[in-house]
């Protein structure tokens, strides 16, 4: 089932007092968004879907119009979430930096998202707080939950690059929450955008439960965002969960997931498409019944389904669905 923003407000605050923490799955397609929604429904999880500026460009073809992707991957969410009464699903706007306000009050208007993130991180601070705020006004007259972000978080996202990266200082984190009263606030700790291994990492999760607690003591507490996740280990996500995050990041692994399960099955069956060196092109035939895009897109979708419900497992979100 589609979710309201107030029980989307519900699924975290629930997360947040039972140290869980509920997946964001980035999807553009309607591959994605099945395997994705079956996943979260097969383990009673609820879950979040979000879309990109660029995944919303993608989804509207040559036109590159947003507001029509938006449309699209909004529809399709909804429709096929209808058949799941027990799995709730929102959908989010992922990392809107502040040229995309217009797209956000659309998005809003229209009723197409649960909830929407304010990237204005590269900003300073009082011009991220000042244009935070101008979105957590709005959304929040539409009953739509916001996440804001101070620092930036390493490596390339879509259309974000940050080359350095900066930590979240915990003061300035309290200073940010209570000026814009956003409802999820992602901290900078460390993790990368992209694949990379957890070691390799300088990840202070020291620093989650540091904002975490600084929060409460100002009687601001929030549910803290986890981006970069892909790249982390289950105890360094479960520790995240147990500092104060309630919303976990997932992008790079299903794109992994998708490439993998394709590249093998073109690996096996690639002389249905092909014509194998020892035949005289004159008597091949390709084999249709291997190349129908749904015999190997299926491969990605079922490897995308298995992944998610066990990023469900490890943060501690399955049978935990606000509708069971
Ligand atoms: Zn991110």
């Amino acid at each position: 089932m589609f979710l309201s923003g107030t029980q989307l407000m519900e699924v975290f605050h629930r997360a947040k007092k039972n140290r869980y923490g509920i997946i964001a799955s980035n999807v553009v397609f309607d591959t994605q968004i099945r395997a994705i929604i079956q996943g979260y429904n097969n383990v009673g999880s609820d879950g979040l879907l979000q879309m990109s500026a660029g995944a919303c460009k993608y989804a509207a073809g040559e036109s590159q119009d947003m507001e029509v992707g938006a449309r699209l991957i909004s529809t399709m969410i909804k429709t096929f979430a209808a058949q799941f009464p027990k799995c709730g699903i929102g959908l989010h706007i992922d990392h809107a930096t502040p040229n995309y306000f217009d797209f956000i009050v659309f998005c809003l208007e229209n009723n197409l998202v649960t909830s929407v993130m304010m990237d204005a991180s590269q900003e300073d601070l009082a011009e991220n707080i000042r244009v935070t705020k101008e979105v957590v006004d709005v959304a929040h007259k539409h009953g739509i939950l916001v996440e804001g972000e101070i620092g930036h978080i390493k490596g390339t996202e879509d259309e974000i690059v940050s080359e350095t990266e900066l930590y979240t200082r915990p003061e300035e984190a309290l200073e940010f929450v209570k000026k814009t009263n956003v409802d999820l606030f992602a901290a900078s700790v460390g993790t990368n955008h992209g694949v990379s291994k957890g070691e390799n990492i300088v990840l202070r999760l020291d620093l989650v439960k540091e904002i975490d607690d600084l929060l409460i003591k100002h009687n601001v507490e929030r549910g803290l965002v986890l981006h970069g996740a892909s790249g982390l280990t289950d105890a360094q996500q479960r520790d995240a969960i147990k500092y104060g995050v309630v919303k976990i990041n997932k992008d790079t692994h299903y794109q992994m997931d998708m490439a993998q399960e394709i590249q093998a099955y073109w690996e096996k069956e690639k002389y249905s498409i092909v014509c194998p060196p020892d035949l005289d092109p004159k008597d091949y035939v390709p084999n249709k019944s291997k190349f129908d895009p749904r015999k190997w897109l299926i491969k990605g979708e079922n490897r995308m389904q298995e992944t998610v419900k066990s990023f469900c497992l490890v943060s501690g979100s399955a049978n935990k669905s606000i509708l069971l």
